[in-house]
């Protein structure tokens, strides 16, 4: 089924989904019905329909019979749990800067180290593949295991900020000896998205004594430890009079009823971030981290070279494995290219450089 063959309109889309709706549990009550063969109820033909119509539909028992309610954005599951192709149930459907897509994502890890220095080509060193809805910052720790076991760990791993988090900074280093090189994003705080409001980089902390002061030079008065989305955390609070009667509250609080409060990392997460995020305006850091825009080229190979954007199998299992093969094509193009000296890219002329000038004339 396809758009050209749904009607237009959405409420005769919407009665037109509900229909589907109704005939699929008529379906599905035929097959688990008492004289059905067991086995019926077991195949994916019937299990995958019953899960996606649990998924979409919502029924009820009503005094006129049975309802049948088409659910709402707001009452579906999260895209994680919902299956979003009747031919690949492991598929899942995911957005990125406005792009969608059904299917999974493949993370591409490369040597990167200069090879007048190495003596070797820029290799394909790992390769991830999961759901679409997996996040990069989830991936990373697995990355940094997969290339454990295969005692390919990198001394500085350059990463896009999508695999960049506090916590990632200091576990990188403490587990595998990784320096994680990658930009860190700003706070989102409502102080760093007003712009010149007091955010936690304005105030300063005194760890030792469980203080901190604030830019109009007043001292918090409670220091706690607290759980934060799961993560160990501190809670600073100020005074509520001094923040009532500070002239400077617009730029730091909206609360009329009470103080400022700061939520922080621990001391160890919290320096390692300022560090990171000083070191990162800096341009020997800028220098370094160009490297990583290396993996953009190899990103372009795989999809223009090996078709890696659209899968060829249904499946993780088998998705996994064509990712693989892939990889591994382009380690063979390239340890080819190096032995035999052939030049990967091709020189590129514009169009302009191409027209003949001298015809013209
Ligand atoms: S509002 Fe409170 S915490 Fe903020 S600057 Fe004023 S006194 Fe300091």
């Amino acid at each position: 089924m396809d758009s050209y063959r749904i009607p237009k309109g959405d409420d005769k889309r919407k009665a037109m989904a509900i229909q589907v709706g109704v005939d699929g549990f008529g379906l599905l009550e035929s097959g688990h019905a008492a004289g059905a063969p067991i086995w019926l109820r077991e195949i994916p033909a019937v299990v995958t329909p019953r899960t996606v119509w649990l998924k979409q539909y919502h029924r009820t028992i009503t005094h006129g019979g049975r309802e049948v309610v088409w659910r709402e954005e707001k009452d579906l599951p999260p895209s994680r749990d919902r299956i979003c192709s009747p031919y690949d149930t492991d598929a899942r459907y995911a957005t990125k800067r406005g792009s969608g897509w059904e299917g999974y994502k493949v993370h591409l890890t490369e040597s990167c180290g200069d090879v007048s220095t190495t003596g070797a080509p820029h290799l394909v060193t790992n390769v991830t593949t999961t759901d679409a809805t997996v996040t990069d910052v989830e991936m990373l720790e697995r990355i940094h295991n997969d290339l454990d076991r295969r005692s390919l760990l990198p001394a500085e791993h350059l990463v896009d900020a999508g695999y960049t988090s506090a916590g990632l900074l200091i576990d990188s280093r403490r587990d595998f000896s990784i320096t994680l090189l990658g930009p860190l994003r700003a706070g989102n705080s409502r102080q760093v998205q007003a712009g010149g409001g007091f955010e936690r980089a304005a105030f300063t902390i005194d760890w030792d004594n469980q203080r901190v002061t604030c830019p109009q030079g007043v001292t918090s008065t409670i220091w706690s430890s607290c759980s934060e989305r799961g993560r160990e955390s501190i809670v600073v609070r100020f005074l509520v009079t001094a923040c009532q009667a500070c002239p400077a509250r617009p730029q730091c609080t909206r609360s009329t009823r009470n103080g400022r409060q700061l939520m922080l990392r621990p001391r160890d997460i919290h320096e390692a971030v300022e560090q990171a995020r000083a070191e990162q305006t800096t341009d020997e850091w800028k220098q370094r981290y160009a490297t990583r825009a290396g993996v953009e080229g190899t990103i372009h190979q795989s999809v223009a070279v090996t078709g890696v954007r659209r899968c060829r199998y249904t499946g993780l299992p088998k998705t996994r494995l064509a990712h693989v093969f892939a990889a591994t094509a382009l380690n063979l193009i390239r340890l080819d290219a190096w032995w035999t000296g052939t030049p990967l890219d091709r020189p590129r002329v514009s169009h302009l450089a191409r027209l003949d000038f001298g015809l013209a004339a």
